[in-house]
């Protein structure tokens, strides 16, 4: 079987066309036209970026993304699902204003955004996956499941819990809902600061599962032997008095992650396009209300239809470049594994799990666009 195509447009066109046309273009030799038929609800997945973070994707390429998905007959909707973590992203209402803070709406992409999971993180459909070391259902946004097809779009950079964040932690960890990304990220304890809980009791209202009671110290108290780890009540404290325990390795993080994908793209097959950026390369994530300056000059655009084949040409163009001065990459020589050095986290065994379930492959054969 021949190896999967990643067709490639490099950042400088000597034909002079501009990167949206080409990232559009890319799209269509990647195969978007047999992904989508006509009345297809296609989810668009993205990160909105974080207020403050500059590297996400620009709305003008998924503006250009929903022009083509439309063109096939597709419905398009920008979807991504929302954090854990107590930032922008917590909730809908948080996360569609931090999405028009940095640029995305209806009247600048030409489509609507949907939260794959609901106004507070709950909307969300356990999808069975086989063959996984960690889970036999993940919990995965509503919209993104009930869509009929996806087009990933991913701004590729490092990230210092996985080395490495490409196409493959966008969908698994992107579309997990927030109890699904607390499953990912560890065997979770949640831990009260004594300190700080003023005994509102919004985190018992919240919890699940009624593991929490105020105690006759008037602090939030934990029931261990009911509490399944979902990190709900992180989220639900406005005064930030439960912390997360991160008791887990970065492999088994990311082999969590593409479980979450294997539930992500079920019933999907042959309907999904990943389109990645390689571009402000940056060395973490676009959850932080920063960019730090990127690693490697902008190398270009990458489109399939395999998530792992993407991600591996992706960390090749990258260990291929020479590392920018000023940056985490500077005197880092073209051929060194700039992600590994840089964060620790060898970010390569979520491709060799996710080829080991079956998602993909880390052969390719690199198709370049001029
Ligand atoms: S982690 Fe989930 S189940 Fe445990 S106390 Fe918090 S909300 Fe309840
Ligand atoms: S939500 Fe926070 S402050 Fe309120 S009771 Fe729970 S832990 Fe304490």
């Amino acid at each position: 079987m021949s190896a999967p195509k990643v067709h490639f447009a490099p950042v400088r066109s000597p034909k002079k066309i501009s990167m949206v046309a080409r990232a559009g273009q890319l799209l269509e030799r990647a195969g978007l036209r047999d992904a989508v038929a006509e009345g297809d609800l296609v989810a668009v997945k993205l990160h909105f970026g974080e207020q403050g973070n500059t590297g996400f994707v620009h709305p003008v390429f998924l503006r250009e993304v929903v022009a083509r998905v439309k063109s096939h007959g597709g419905k398009p909707f920008l979807t991504d699902a929302n954090t854990l973590y107590r930032g922008q992203r917590a909730n809908a209402v948080d996360h569609l204003a931090c999405a028009v803070h940095n640029g995305f709406s209806f009247a600048t992409v030409d489509a609507p955004i949907v939260i794959a999971d609901g106004i507070d993180g709950r909307d969300a459909v356990d999808v069975p996956i086989e063959g996984g070391r960690h889970f036999q259902t993940v919990r995965i946004g509503a919209a993104a499941v009930h869509a009929d097809a996806m087009v990933v779009v991913t701004h590729v950079k490092g990230h210092e819990a996985t080395g490495f964040g490409g196409a493959l932690k966008n969908v698994g960890m992107g579309l997990g809902c927030r109890s699904a990304k607390q499953r990912m990220h560890s065997d979770f304890r949640p831990e009260v600061t004594t300190e700080k809980c003023t005994a509102c009791a919004r985190c018992v209202k919240w919890c699940p599962v009624a593991a929490i009671v105020i105690n006759p110290d008037r602090v939030a108290e934990v029931d261990f032997s009911v509490c399944y780890g979902c990190g709900e009540c992180v989220a639900s404290c406005p005064y930030g008095a439960i912390a997360t325990q991160w008791k887990t390795t970065p492999e088994a993080i990311q082999e969590k992650i593409v479980e979450h994908v294997a539930g992500a793209v079920a019933g999907k097959e042959g309907k999904v396009v990943y389109l990645s950026f390689v571009t402000a390369v940056s060395p973490d994530c676009d959850c932080w209300s920063f960019s730090d300056a990127p690693i490697v000059g902008d190398i270009g655009v990458l489109a399939s239809t395999d998530p792992v084949a993407i991600d591996q040409a992706a960390y090749d163009l990258v260990t291929a470049a020479a590392g920018l001065p000023g940056s985490l990459g500077e005197g880092m020589a073209a051929g060194s594994d700039k992600f590994t050095v840089i964060t620790g986290v060898d970010g390569t065994s979520a491709m060799a799990y996710a080829e080991v379930m079956g998602l993909g492959t880390r052969a390719y054969e690199l198709v370049r666009m001029e």
